[in-house]
């Protein structure tokens, strides 16, 4: 359903990112190549983007999201042309049917220097929580920020970050329980800091592309680069500029595999 991408890298603007590339998450609106689920991603979008530093906060990302699709709105070619980043998430949408149409519910949801995006859906996901064992305190629920099913991971996955736990850690340890009792769910995520990226990919398409000094990883190629390299599913992707490595989602202290260049 959703397309989404994480950058990290040299500074370059949103336009080179996102919209400028033949097959850039501008284009996959409209015209996703390797979408199984839905066909237009016209629910939405966000995009959000590291400050360069130094920067009154430089670890907490700004946002920009919409409920509209991303082609209709005319401010999108000015901000991309403007805004240059070195760390980037953004994600346009395809909204699961129960889930609400809010710009709220357009990813990248955020919490302090975190960016998050899922791509997938969960069945009978308002139960997840008793179901999987992880229950919600009445705040906590309270505080979500959409009526969604992405904005409940988001929110099973960024308190395990609030209480310390290294996102490999916190992303495996939720699709783990959340796969165990909704067989069916699709739990495609995308987790950056700004410095590193944390990703799943079970069911939905993952690719990466590892240069010297930068990484891209993305639903599908934005470009005809014969560098991308597709994510297997059923695995955690721990990326950082030049490098990329993949673990199986079953064992995320196991040994892995280097890609990329550093
Ligand atoms: N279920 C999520 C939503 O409704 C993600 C949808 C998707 O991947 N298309 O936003």
């Amino acid at each position: 359903m959703c397309r989404h991408l994480a950058y990290l890298g040299p500074p370059r603007s949103l336009a080179e990112l996102l919209t400028q590339p033949p097959h850039g998450l501008l284009a996959q609106s409209w015209r996703p190549r390797l979408q199984r689920h839905g066909t237009v991603n016209a629910d939405g979008f966000g995009i959000g983007w590291y400050l360069p530093e130094p920067a009154p906060c430089p670890t907490r990302p700004a946002r920009y999201r919409r409920a509209v699709p991303i082609w209709t709105d005319a401010n999108v070619p000015e901000l991309a042309r403007a805004i240059h980043s070195r760390a980037v998430l953004a994600a346009v949408r395809s909204a699961t049917p129960g889930c609400g149409h809010e710009e709220a519910a357009a990813a990248p949801y955020a919490l302090g220097r975190w960016l998050f995006s899922h791509n997938g859906a969960v069945g009978d996901w308002r139960q997840l929580p008793a179901d999987a064992g992880m229950p919600l305190e009445p705040d906590e629920l309270l505080g979500v920020e959409a009526h969604c099913d992405s904005a409940l991971l988001w929110l099973l996955i960024s308190r395990r970050l609030s209480a310390g736990e290294p996102p490999a850690d916190a992303l495996a340890a939720v699709v783990r329980a959340t796969a165990a009792v909704r067989p069916d769910a699709r739990l495609t995520l995308l987790l950056t800091d700004g410095r590193t990226i944390a990703a799943v990919r079970h069911g939905d398409s993952l690719w990466h592309r590892a240069a010297p000094g930068e990484v891209l990883v993305a639903s599908e190629p934005t470009d005809g680069d014969d560098g991308w390299r597709e994510v297997p599913d059923g695995s955690l992707l721990l990326a950082a500029p030049g490098a990329a490595r993949i673990l199986p989602l079953g064992d995320p202290a196991g040994a892995g595999r280097e890609e990329g260049t550093s």
